[in-house]
């Protein structure tokens, strides 16, 4: 497979109401099976899915919080509001948001937006890829795959990686069970989450400070089989579990 990348350059700043599918319609030659990738962050400006922290009233969960970690009460609430679920609230918050997708600080971001400001990922991100698929769809007549990333932090591993929140046109996984190895061994296991692969270069081409590239397209992926199940079920994801067990007893106690 041989892949080119290609950053959507000189998109301006993108504020509420802005037509995103046009904006990078207007600036790449798409072709059928392109990937084209969005920063989370964008779309949301598109769609005015920020909040003004002035407008947001700290809960005492909040205040708590912000005792712990020194963080503006107001963003943390922001936070709280943006989760539909809480696994860690210290060091910071890690939290589970609508559609699956588990990370820090619910993807709230404070860059790349005016001061006081906040983005929140967007609420329904498999319909937002779908959406901007379709649109592109419409301007273009090309039929592209769609992901909307968002750089996130890793587990056990320093530094942060892209990551696809959602997606459309595209299995997130390829599945390699059933395939055989270079020495005819059956796979078991493997399944390749392909969608946070390409959403992890894509990342690399965006940059995360002033590059002022959200959208990057990728050509020439060969076409693969899979599934949509990248988030595991709770009942499959041992680690969140074990991160519920309340902390083991002091010895003696
Ligand atoms: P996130 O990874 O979705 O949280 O988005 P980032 O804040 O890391 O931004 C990713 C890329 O998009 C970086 O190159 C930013 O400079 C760029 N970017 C963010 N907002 C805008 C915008 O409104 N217009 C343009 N042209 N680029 C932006
Ligand atoms: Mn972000
Ligand atoms: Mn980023």
């Amino acid at each position: 497979m041989k892949l080119t990348i290609e950053p959507i350059e000189d998109l301006p700043l993108i504020h509420a109401g802005d037509d995103l599918p046009a904006l990078i319609a207007g600036r790449v030659a798409l072709d059928d099976g392109d990937i084209v990738t969005i920063a989370s962050s964008v779309y949301s400006k598109a769609k005015g899915h920020t909040r003004r922290l002035a407008d947001i009233t700290p809960t005492p969960r909040a205040v708590r919080i912000s005792k712990m970690t020194g963080e503006d009460p107001r963003f943390l609430q922001s936070i709280l509001d943006a989760s539909v679920d809480v696994l860690i609230e210290f060091p910071f918050i890690l939290s589970e948001v609508a559609g699956g997708h588990i990370g820090v600080r619910a993807g709230v971001d404070q860059s790349n937006i005016e001061d006081e400001m906040v983005i929140l990922l967007p609420p329904d991100p498999m319909a937002a890829a779908a959406e901007v698929r379709d649109a592109l769809k419409k301007i273009t007549g090309r039929d592209v795959g769609v992901i909307i990333t968002d750089t996130c932090g890793r587990a056990f591993r320093r530094g942060q990686t892209g990551n696809a929140i959602g997606w459309s046109g595209i299995f997130a996984i390829r599945d390699f069970r059933g395939d055989t190895d270079l020495f005819g061994h059956v796979l078991k296991i493997t399944e390749e989450a392909v969608v946070d692969e390409i959403a992890g270069i894509a990342n690399f081409v965006m940059g995360e400070s002033n590059n002022g590239v959200p959208a990057v397209v990728v050509k020439g992926c060969e076409k693969w089989t899979g599934h949509d199940d990248l988030f595991f079920s709770r009942k499959e994801d041992f680690i969140r579990r074990a991160l519920a067990v309340p902390a083991r007893p002091k010895k003696n106690t």
